[in-house]
């Protein structure tokens, strides 16, 4: 029988309606499972915002400061992230293989993302530009997508490929600005002069021409920001580095009183701001819990 002409009854308290077919033109959109789950938000036209509410150039610390805060409130409200990585006007949020918020269902997961952090974008935003209140047409919005990753190796190269990105745009836009706003030459200038540069010759720049160290930089512009719930440090030798089969037992098979436990004990820590190298081993040896997903002993 044509669903549309399904009869309209009432099983107990269960109500059918003749347009209840509609549902079946729903899609499954369920993440594989086992797998790590990244959800990277972007700032839409931030290009433009950010000319409009004079972010200083080439890094406005109250705007990453600002999208830290934000994505601080999006790891309390979702205990299953275990580390997000942010730089500029993005931010990657990390869920276990062994997730199964929202059943893994690609929408659900980011679309609470993308909403609950741009609602605390919003809601902060008048602590760190205290001076410029939001106006439309100029209000923040995010895009976000889901990309699973297979393996521990893998999700660590995502991290790292990030986190280099973020060096080579930081050192990049800081030698541009510098010769733009320091030296006085114009954009086309400057864009034409770094046109086929490697690092070494922006450091040079850099330090001949303006007496600029970029070592000296801020940690948060060179390195950019890592979000996670700290727990007490371990040596990097005693600590085992879980293996590809510790990371990927299925929450599924845990039972449910278990899974609201480590819920529970993940909320006790605290969620830390950070900015610092997560590309070398010595992070993620110090921090089993991040790839782990066990809670450690929280700090006295
Ligand atoms: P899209 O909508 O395609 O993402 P976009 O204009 O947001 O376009 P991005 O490639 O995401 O482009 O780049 C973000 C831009 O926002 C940067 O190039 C920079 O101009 C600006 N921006 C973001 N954060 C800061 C910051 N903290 N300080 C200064 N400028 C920033
Ligand atoms: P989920 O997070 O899975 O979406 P949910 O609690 O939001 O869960 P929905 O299936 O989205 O559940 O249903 C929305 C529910 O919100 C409705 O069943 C109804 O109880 C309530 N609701 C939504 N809009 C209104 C409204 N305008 N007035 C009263 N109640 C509403
Ligand atoms: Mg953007
Ligand atoms: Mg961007």
């Amino acid at each position: 029988m044509c669903p549309r002409h399904k009869k309209v009854g009432v099983v107990g308290l269960l109500t059918t309606s003749r347009y209840e077919y509609v549902k079946a033109f729903e899609q499954p959109d369920i993440l594989l499972p086992n797998t790590w789950i990244v959800v990277r938000i972007d700032g839409r036209g931030f290009h433009k915002l950010s000319d409009h509410y004079v972010f200083k150039k080439p890094n406005d610390l109250r705007a990453l400061d600002l999208m830290n805060a934000a994505a601080v409130e999006v790891m309390k409200d979702l205990p299953d992230l275990c580390i997000a990585y942010g730089v500029s006007d993005e931010f990657s949020f990390v869920f276990h293989p062994s997730c199964q918020l929202f059943e893994r269902r690609n929408a659900k997961l980011v679309t609470t993302i993308v909403s609950t952090f741009t609602a605390h974008y919003i809601h902060q935003w008048g602590t760190y530009f205290p001076s410029t209140p939001l106006q439309p047409p100029y209000l923040p919005s995010f895009d976000g997508r889901a990309v699973i990753y297979p393996t521990t190796r893998i999700l660590r190269d995502y991290m790292s490929w990030r986190q280099v990105d973020c060096h080579i745009n930081n050192l990049y836009n800081t030698t541009f600005w510098t010769m733009v706003l320091q030296g006085g030459m114009s954009n086309t200038d400057a864009e034409q002069e770094l046109k086929g540069t490697v690092s070494s010759d922006k450091n040079e720049i850099l330090f001949k021409r303006f007496g600029i160290n970029y070592n000296n930089e801020l940690e948060i512009y060179k390195k950019g920001s890592v979000l996670y719930r700290q727990y007490e440090l371990q040596t990097p030798n005693s600590a085992q580095t879980p293996t590809e089969e510790d990371t990927s037992v299925p929450e599924s098979t845990q039972s449910r009183s278990q899974q609201d436990k480590l819920r529970k004990l993940r909320r006790k820590a605290q969620v830390v701001v950070d900015h610092v190298d997560i590309i070398k081993d010595e992070f993620w040896e110090r921090r089993p819990w991040i790839l782990s997903n066990k809670p450690g002993k929280l700090p006295a």
